[in-house]
């Protein structure tokens, strides 16, 4: 009997387990553009067209292989609602499918196959080095999960930057330290542009469409140069680890005005498509190291991405969903600033990170976790709230990985399960780190006031806020340790001014 192959927007890989004993004579690939998925988040109109996009291009691919397939284009329907449409109208019993990312879609799909009496083979998802189960078995009788001891396992387990008695590279597992360098005072100096593709017909296409039916939704398609093949995602693959990949460590952090892209490798969509494999990213970095004799702290340290938090989040998403997206640790309740949506603010950081989010769709690391991530915790937003912000405007965002980034790490909703303590910093941080201060209307240094800076003022009123709970344990005792050079009026003054600040932060 024919047999139905789901496959989803972000499985777009030949060799997915879904495929794999796939019979040209009897089965079937079935995949949906779902209006419903594009508008379930306020996605933005870059992240829409790169799905769609990546989705025609890999239709087309397994057509000229001599797939059969049934591509519905702009459905109105969900994709459960399309599926089961298709599978009542056929009379199909037998669905294959890779699990999904996303743990709704899991429900959903297991759910289904009860309602319609399937026959369902949801397969693993061999794209990652860690299976949902050794995740699990290495969680087991554990309260909190530290990233570097997954991530030394992952090093033995795969044999990555270890040598033959399963000692790390270079005599050590972690180069952080080197790793944290702001650019020189004068700036970043010439960076090696990241490799972008003009748009094909396909791409042209769905520009076209995406901004007419998502007129409304937010950011850009002006800049929309994002690898949507498999081609493409290797030929930026390559580019990064040649030419790209030897400053990564070094500048990982830091941040400077225009300057979207550092010396990142841009491959976030492309990995979580699945246009590209894992283990070739890290493949490609290990023969760069040592074609380029590059460092081996940026080696390790894009490595630790890659094969350390990437599988780790995923672990733990799956490990802590459905209550991962409830959390609420400090049970904040304020609304997100209206400008996370339009970049209208005078905060200059907040202004050229999320400017620079709908003019690409991008954002790196340290932007996402320490400036707009930094910001949302210290003005006390709901994590939810945040969550749809963080999904919606990434490219490369899908929830298994967005939430635990955003509600896990940037927000210490889950009171610190996967992180010893909040990420929270002041203006000295950025200051340090960026030249976002030199042309901002607020003073990094100042604490209250008119000119104070309002990520400074929220951090000190955080910790005075939080004192108590802080010096309770020893992981965040230090970080209060400052706040005795403050004196009680000036704590004072902190608290009323941030008071102001948290009534009026659309006015910020
Ligand atoms: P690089 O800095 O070049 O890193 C290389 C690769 O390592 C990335 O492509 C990515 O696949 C992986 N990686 C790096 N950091 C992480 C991490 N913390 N978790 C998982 N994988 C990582 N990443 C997403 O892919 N999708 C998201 O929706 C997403 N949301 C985030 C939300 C917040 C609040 C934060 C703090 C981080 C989020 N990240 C997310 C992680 C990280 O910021 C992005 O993966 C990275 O910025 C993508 O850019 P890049 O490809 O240039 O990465
Ligand atoms: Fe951001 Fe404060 Fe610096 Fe302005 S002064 S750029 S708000 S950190």
């Amino acid at each position: 009997p024919k047999r139905l192959i789901l496959l989803l927007g972000d499985q777009l890989d030949l060799k997915s387990a879904a495929l794999k004993d796939f019979d040209l004579q009897a089965d079937e690939v079935f995949m949906v553009e779902s209006l419903d998925e594009a508008q379930y988040v306020w996605s933005h109109q870059a992240k829409i067209a790169l799905f769609l996009s990546a989705m025609r291009h890999f239709a087309q691919s397994l057509k000229t292989l001599g797939y059969p397939i049934t591509y519905l284009k702009n459905s109105p329907l969900s994709i459960i609602d399309a599926l089961k449409e298709k599978l009542q109208q056929e009379k199909i019993t037998q669905l294959v499918c890779m699990e999904p990312g996303e743990w709704r879609l899991k429900q959903q799909i297991e759910k289904l196959a009860v309602e319609l009496k399937l026959q369902l083979d949801m397969r693993e998802d061999k794209h990652f080095f860690c299976s949902r189960q050794e995740f699990t078995n290495w969680a087991a009788g554990k309260k909190e999960f530290r990233l570097e001891y997954f991530y030394r396992l992952m090093r033995k387990t795969h044999n990555i930057l270890v040598d033959v008695d399963g000692n790390p590279e270079g005599g050590q597992w972690n180069f952080d330290q080197d790793n944290r360098k702001p650019f020189p005072k004068k700036g970043p100096g010439i960076i090696d542009d990241p490799v972008f593709f003009e748009p094909d017909a396909i791409t042209q296409e769905v520009i076209a469409y995406v901004s007419k039916a998502y007129a409304k939704h937010p950011g850009s398609l002006e800049a929309f140069r994002w690898p949507v093949n498999r081609d493409q995602a290797l030929e930026a693959l390559n580019y990064f680890v040649e030419y790209r990949l030897r400053n990564f460590g070094t500048y990982q952090d830091a941040m400077w005005t225009d300057t979207p892209y550092g010396w990142h490798s841009i491959l976030s969509s492309s990995l979580n498509l699945k246009l590209l494999n894992p283990r070739e990213v890290i493949s490609a970095v290990i023969d760069a190291w040592k074609k380029y004799s590059l460092d081996l702290s940026t080696v390790e340290g894009f490595i630790r991405q890659i094969l350390g938090w990437r599988e780790f989040v995923r672990g733990m998403y799956y490990l802590d969903m459905p209550k991962m997206a409830q959390d609420n640790y400090y049970e904040h309740q304020r609304t997100l600033p209206k400008w996370y949506w339009d970049g209208k603010t005078n905060m200059a950081c907040m202004k050229d990170a999320i400017g620079q989010t709908l003019k690409y769709g991008y954002a790196h690391h340290i932007q996402r976790l320490m400036v707009t991530g930094n910001f949302a915790l210290l003005a006390e937003v709901l994590p939810s709230a945040v969550c749809d912000w963080y999904l919606a405007i990434y490219v490369d965002a899908i929830e298994w990985v967005e939430l635990p980034n955003t509600a896990g790490m940037a927000l210490f909703a889950n009171g610190g399960r996967f992180t010893s303590k909040p990420y929270i910093a002041s203006g000295a941080y950025i200051k340090r780190m960026s030249n976002y201060c030199d042309s901002c209307k607020y003073k990094p240094e100042v604490r209250f006031g008119e000119t104070a800076c309002p990520v400074t003022t929220l951090y000190w009123n955080f910790l005075i806020k939080h004192r108590t709970q802080f010096e309770a344990s020893p992981r965040t005792r230090l970080m209060t340790a400052n706040l005795k050079r403050i004196s009680d009026a000036d704590q004072q003054s902190i608290v009323q001014h941030a008071q102001h600040v948290l009534t009026h932060l659309n006015d910020l």
